[in-house]
């Protein structure tokens, strides 16, 4: 049997134009919605250690500002293609709506191999890129954040730039910060923190209990290693976490902090001491209640959704499970927490980073745990609710509360030429 290949691009389009046919919405909608309003192709040249000249190729995807400017994060990675940039801003247009913040979606990425780079050559390429597309970022236009192998660092160099141009300080230009340069409290731990709240709420949906709970992370960065460690917290186990290089099981349970420090100095945790080697593919179908991925898209493929044992899969990672997998998880009785919901407490911290910088008024660490656990309940509750009134799928629900939300902002705004009121009362 031939597996499906996928193109996010596609799979994104498709979710749209589901919810909008599910909402009853005019085709109007979908016609907006199904590419970005613009996307920008750039070179950046940038001088090498070793005196020679290389051209790097970027990208940045500004799918929808109907609810404001747009937004998401910059990838650093050599399989970076046109169709992924634009598929991610429009997942983060759905991200974004889902969680009433004012953002539109916004992605972007650089083709390059960033473990290859020199710190220098790693501050000009960051540089380039804002350099190149100066016209159309903005505190108010489009703003970028973090996302696969950037950091806080190269957010600080691409504000910086952006300030340097501008000659004034433009600290809301980009989110993700580090916390002595106008970064938000919280924001590093964010997206780990907000996929526990939706594990979380949608464990004590379905009784599952997270005392004893064994967790699996595929994808031990900064959202997997932040997840597993507050689900301990919470009374869970982590038996299995893996990264590019492989992975380690231990069904005793494994130290999330001491894999974060095996991590940091060993580069990779696949030969941790504290349990079993095991590939990426065994960790999916590893003896666990609760399933995250956290690494990169078409991890949970219709070749080993069959093979997961967990109740609950959170996509911590855009974009993790096809179509056909989340098809297969479903009537294998699990529940999928899509990635639109799993992982957007990223962008709700990045939102209040964004709202501090504008005031110049900073938040204490509880204030932005409070208000993203606020943010990730009410998101959880309206789309569990809707899910069961809908008989849907969590991610149909999501979809739906966000493009309804989507629908109603472009139609306030005259986008939809003559389209009556979409909705009584
Ligand atoms: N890259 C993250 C995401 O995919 C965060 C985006 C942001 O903070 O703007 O949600």
């Amino acid at each position: 049997m031939a597996i499906a290949v996928h193109n996010p691009f596609d799979i994104v389009r498709r979710q749209i134009r589901e919810a909008t046919e599910q909402l009853g919405l005019p085709p109007a909608v979908y016609e907006i919605l199904k590419q970005p309003l613009r996307f920008v192709e750039v070179a950046i040249p940038v001088q090498m250690d070793d005196g020679s000249l290389r051209v790097f190729q970027g990208f940045r995807s500004q799918h929808n500002d109907a609810l404001g400017p747009t937004k998401g994060g910059v990838r650093f990675h050599p399989s970076v293609t046109p169709d992924e940039v634009k598929a991610l801003s429009m997942w983060m247009t759905v991200k974004c709506a889902l969680l009433a913040i004012p953002f539109g979606g916004g992605k972007g990425g650089i083709v390059c191999n960033p473990k290859e780079l020199s710190p220098r050559e790693l501050e000009a390429l960051s540089r380039g890129f804002v350099s190149a597309l100066q016209q159309v970022l903005g505190p108010d236009k489009d703003i970028p954040a973090p996302d696969v192998y950037t950091t806080p660092q190269i957010m600080a160099w691409m504000m910086d730039e952006f300030s340097r141009a501008r000659a004034a300080n433009a600290f809301a230009l980009v989110t993700g910060k580090p916390v002595e340069l106008g970064g938000s409290r919280g924001r590093v731990e964010a997206t780990g923190r907000g996929c526990v709240a939706a594990v979380a709420a949608l464990a004590e949906r379905i009784g599952l209990s997270l005392e004893g709970a064994r967790v699996a992370v595929q994808g031990y960065g900064n959202v997997g290693s932040v997840a597993a460690r507050l689900l301990r917290e919470l009374g869970a186990v982590l038996v299995a976490a893996s990264d590019s290089q492989g992975g380690v099981y231990n069904p005793h349970g494994l130290d999330p902090l001491a894999l974060s420090r095996f991590k940091e100095e060993a580069g990779t945790l696949a030969s941790f001491p504290g349990g079993d080697r095991i590939t990426n593919e065994e960790l999916l179908a590893c003896d666990a209640d609760i399933l995250i991925p956290a690494a990169l898209e078409n991890q949970l493929t219709e070749a080993n959704a069959g093979a997961v044992k967990a109740r609950i899969v959170a996509e911590a990672a855009n974009g993790p499970t096809t179509p056909e997998a989340e098809a297969i998880l479903y009537e294998r009785g699990a529940l999928v927490i899509p990635d639109v919901l799993a992982n957007a407490g990223g962008v709700t911290v990045s939102y209040f980073e964004w709202v501090q910088n504008l005031s110049g008024w900073y938040w204490p660490e509880e204030e932005v745990e409070r208000q993203l656990a606020r943010r990730m309940a009410e998101a959880c509750e309206e789309v569990f609710h809707l899910q069961e009134e809908r008989r849907s799928t969590i991610r149909q629900a999501a979809y739906m509360v966000a493009v309804r939300r989507l629908a109603e902002a472009m139609r306030l705004r005259g986008w939809l030429a003559r389209t009556p009121a979409l909705w009584r009362g």
